[in-house]
């Protein structure tokens, strides 16, 4: 099956292919590490996630490169502020980004790559831009991309930049349309910022040359897709396609996906508005990090997500079906053979759910008929007409629905308790929701036991030391479950 995917360039659906008919080599723009990464990037992540993963599973391999940038005018500014170099304030929030990527389950890339790793690379493609007259130098040292060198600027963006002043500059990384101008691909040194000696003068690097260096020096100068936010398209994706086939003169990325926005409440998140999460923030809430997964992915990429706290509570209790109705599969004993109705459930949402991925990576549709298997899997179980060959059927479903949604496996108790570390550290205890704060402590052993200590008091006809232990756990933030199968629980 072929993945359809909405292409910024051309400006519409095209097929994602690799050009070499192999591995899907693609990059996608990883994070500025000068803070803790807020819940819009992380759909970004999130959504490239998806992207690889659907590849996969649709028997497509991938080549997949992520920056890191960890230079910065952000960082230069905060790390002098903290008064430490700005690797070791950097080290602190990579690693971090890291943690809550594993949090979220999000696949690592094939290669990571850091921005101050690759200075030679980017000086090196400043002189080429040099030699081909697409970089000068000013006054003051710094080189800068001359646009007017580029006559196809705009074409991923479809801007209209005919007005654009020729000569005209700007330093900074991020700016508005209006002010198209030659970009800095090099900053000249200032005192007291971090810099580095090179053949074309002691500075730093711009931060798009990053991308266009990093790009290329891993994948080749030509290769099948690019990513990023839908903020990126102009200026900085443009940037790294002027900057990139102005020496090549290849086309630099066949295909570009954006992801649009996060709104939280309808709203621009940020931190003023007081609607400004970090991944962080929401675990100490005593969200699971799986619901957050299911919220940020289950809205497609295409289409702005709104962000609410009722989002998460759905995907929260999404997920707890999920769950039981696995559970039910794989311990409930059932009789050999097939049913005709189920294969032909199982078979038709299977087709669906891949039929929707590969239609511009459709989340929302793809979650459509796995629900609907669910609701068919358990009325079957419920009336004892559910054989084995059925359950293999439907697992097998499953597990091609986690193979990219990834939120059946229950690891969240484990990514809390390391959020709860993590406010220990850093003085942030005032924030975790009570019921966690009392779940501490609790280890699943424990609860095990006193779930067995329940079951056996019940058989022996002891309901108040039943009732007891039950309304103990709850207040704990355990809740059991009595099915014919016997006690279950979960964590809140
Ligand atoms: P940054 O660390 O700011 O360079 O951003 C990392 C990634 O997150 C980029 O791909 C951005 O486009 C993306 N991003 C930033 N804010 C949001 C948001 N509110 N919603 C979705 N993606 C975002
Ligand atoms: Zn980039």
């Amino acid at each position: 099956m072929t993945l359809r995917l909405f292409n910024t360039l051309t400006g519409q659906m095209d097929e994602l292919v690799p050009s070499d008919g192999e591995t899907l080599r693609m990059y996608a723009c990883g994070p500025t590490i000068y803070d803790y990464g807020h819940i819009g990037n992380f759909r970004t992540f999130l959504q490239v996630d998806v992207l690889r993963r659907a590849l996969k599973l649709t028997g497509t391999k991938v080549r997949h490169v992520m920056n890191i940038t960890d230079v910065d005018d952000k960082i230069i500014r905060n790390s002098t502020a903290a008064g430490i170099p700005i690797g070791e304030y950097t080290a602190r929030y990579e690693k971090a980004f890291f943690e809550d990527l594993e949090a979220l389950r999000v696949e690592r890339p094939e290669i990571i790559s850091r921005a101050t790793e690759h200075i030679p690379q980017m000086v090196e493609l400043i002189q080429r831009l040099a030699a081909a007259g697409a970089a000068y130098q000013a006054e003051d040292g710094s080189w800068y991309f001359r646009l007017a060198a580029f006559p196809e600027y705009g074409k991923l963006s479809k801007k209209d930049l005919s007005g654009m002043e020729d000569g005209a500059r700007v330093d900074v990384d991020e700016y508005e349309k209006d002010s198209a101008r030659d970009f800095a691909l090099w900053k000249a040194a200032k005192p007291g910022e971090t810099s580095w000696d090179t053949p074309i003068g002691r500075g730093r690097p711009g931060w798009h040359i990053e991308c266009s260096t990093m790009a290329m020096e891993y994948l080749g100068e030509s290769f099948d897709l690019h990513a990023g936010g839908e903020d990126l398209i102009f200026p900085h994706h443009e940037n790294e396609i002027a900057q990139s086939e102005s020496v090549t003169h290849k086309t630099f990325a066949r295909h570009w996906m954006h992801v649009r926005f996060l709104l939280v409440d309808g709203k621009k998140m940020s931190k003023s508005e007081g609607n400004f999460y970090t991944l962080r923030d929401l675990l100490l809430k005593g969200y699971k990090a799986s619901a957050i997964r299911l919220a940020l992915i289950s809205v497609p990429y295409r289409h702005q997500l709104n962000f609410t706290f009722d989002g998460l509570i759905e995907a929260t209790s999404a997920i707890e079906r999920l769950r039981t109705f696995k559970q039910r599969l794989t311990e409930g004993s059932f009789a050999a053979g097939e049913s005709p109705a189920m294969q032909e459930a199982a078979k038709k949402a299977q087709a669906e759910y891949l039929s929707a991925l590969s239609n511009d990576l459709n989340t929302a549709e793809a979650r459509a008929p796995i629900f609907d298997l669910l609701r068919a899997g358990n009325t079957a179980i419920d009336q004892g007409e559910l054989k084995a060959g059925d359950r293999d059927a439907i697992l097998a479903v499953l597990a091609s629905f986690d193979a990219v949604f990834d939120v059946i496996e229950d690891r969240d108790a484990e990514i809390t308790r390391h959020a709860l570390e993590y406010a220990e550290q850093s003085g942030r205890l005032g924030d975790v929701a009570p019921e966690l704060l009392a779940a501490q402590g609790l280890t699943d052993e424990a609860v095990e036991a006193l779930v067995a200590e329940r079951t056996q008091a019940k058989k022996q006809r002891n309901f108040a030391r039943a009732d007891q232990i039950r309304n103990e756990l709850a207040e704990k933030g355990v809740v059991i479950e009595d099915s014919k199968d016997g006690a279950r629980w979960k964590r809140k």
